[in-house]
């Protein structure tokens, strides 16, 4: 028999009181469900007395967008559970804490972040991170290099990869980005005022053989553990701290993946600055420092990944090839700037938008917004494979705008 139902903040409490080490037995803790996303329950916890508290994730097996019809595993809380531990071995500091496990509940407790904020509304406010380039940089080649063949050896990749089958949450990744913003698609969600671009993203075939590529590629190749879903809704800041959450997309795929969703987020915010800065002078500021961000976090990225690779790389042939480590960088960038592309035109045409741009109260703003992203979007997409360098990634993105 499953043990198996959604948690209310009565039963939320008596789990959390029955952990050991957290709470005093007579505590009066309260209980708030703040989840804002459609696959899960989130709860937090707090001892208003001694200022402990702690927040349990509970996946539900359905997707709520569509009420219960969308079926989704249970298995991506373990999942979950088990990159954020990984992660942790991995980018010690830069993902929160897992405090506890129920497979039968598909619950994991957590560390607290509430004094954080999400780095997307942060973005909107139009507040910077300085060290975020520096934090993300390092969890993406850490994590990257180390669930990869250049730093664990074959035998060991597959056995963990076996932990990481996660084919719901991919079919999800598969259909909302690499094919419904290229069809007729119940899925797809567009204001009407920007009929003509989705019906541009529709008839081009050139954009299509890219996107079959990068949709490929996302089917195909292990290459490292992902994140999976590394947009700035999953990130975590302060002034002088980076969290990536949520990992429950997590599985072996192209590594390309995970760092362009940063770079695509970071775009869409820019984008979006048609209307969050205030007067033009403080629109190119925030768009200098974003693109400054984009930048270091591919530049960071590099040179880490790089450092790594001839420090620690298990793999002799790889190790010892002359011309392989640039070649793969170059291979690596490419797939970075497409699938950047590709996480942008689906935030706009797709199910699942960006309060970036949707949030945006001015139609005439937000259209204009609208079709800057997929102005860059497209362009990366199309280009990704051809550029060599981040600054021609950037050059995509000036001739987008
Ligand atoms: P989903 O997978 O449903 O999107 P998330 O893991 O992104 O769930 O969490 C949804 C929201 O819950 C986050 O945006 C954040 O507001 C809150 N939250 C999640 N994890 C934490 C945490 N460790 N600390 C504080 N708040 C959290
Ligand atoms: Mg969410
Ligand atoms: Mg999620
Ligand atoms: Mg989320």
């Amino acid at each position: 028999m499953s043990l198996y139902h959604p948690l209310n903040e009565q039963e939320a409490i008596a789990i959390a009181k029955s952990l050991p080490g957290f709470f005093d037995a007579h505590a009066e803790l309260a209980c708030r469900e703040i989840g804002d996303g459609n696959l899960n329950l989130v709860f937090h916890i707090t001892d208003p007395e001694s200022g402990t508290s702690l927040i349990m994730k509970q996946a539900l097996p359905y997707a709520k967008v569509v009420g219960e019809s969308w079926p989704l595993s249970l298995d991506r809380a373990r999942i979950e559970s088990e990159a954020l531990r990984k992660q942790e071995e991995l980018a010690p500091g830069l993902v929160p804490k897992v405090y506890h496990y129920d497979g039968d509940l598909a619950l994991t407790i957590m560390e607290d972040l509430s004094d954080h904020v999400i780095m997307r509304r942060g973005l909107m406010d139009g507040s910077r991170y300085p060290e975020f380039a520096a934090h993300i940089s390092t969890f993406l080649a850490n994590t990257l290099f180390y669930t990869s063949d250049l730093g664990l050896n074959q035998q060991e990749k597959k056995r963990l990869s076996g932990r990481f089958i996660n084919p719901d949450l991919c079919k999800i990744t598969e259909d909302l980005i690499f094919d419904d913003p290229y069809t007729e698609s119940s899925n797809n969600n567009y204001e009407a005022s920007i009929a003509d671009c989705a019906a541009a993203l529709r008839e081009d075939n050139a954009l299509h053989l890219e996107v079959a590529r990068l949709r490929a590629k996302f089917l195909t190749q292990g290459q490292a553990l992902l994140h999976g879903d590394l947009h700035t809704g999953s990130v975590f800041v302060t002034p002088g701290s980076t969290k990536a959450i949520d990992p429950e997309f997590a599985y072996f795929g192209p590594m390309g993946y995970d760092i362009g969703a940063v770079i695509a987020n970071l775009l869409l915010n820019y984008a979006g600055h048609e209307h969050w800065s205030a007067d033009e002078r403080e629109r190119a500021a925030h768009r200098a420092y974003l693109l400054d961000t984009v930048t270091s976090v591919w530049t960071l990225f590099e040179s880490k990944f790089r450092a790594l690779w001839d420090a620690h790389c298990v793999d002799r042939l790889f190790r010892q090839t002359r011309g392989y480590q640039d070649a793969y960088m170059q291979d690596l960038l490419r797939d970075t700037a497409g699938y950047a592309g590709c996480k942008m035109v689906r935030r706009i045409v797709g199910l699942a938008h960006v309060a970036d741009i949707d949030a945006i109260p001015d139609a005439t703003a937000r259209e204009r917004a609208q079709r800057m992203a997929l102005r860059i979007g497209t362009d990366l997409i199309k280009n990704g494979r051809q550029v060599g360098t981040i600054g021609q990634v950037l050059q995509a993105v000036q001739e987008g705008v």
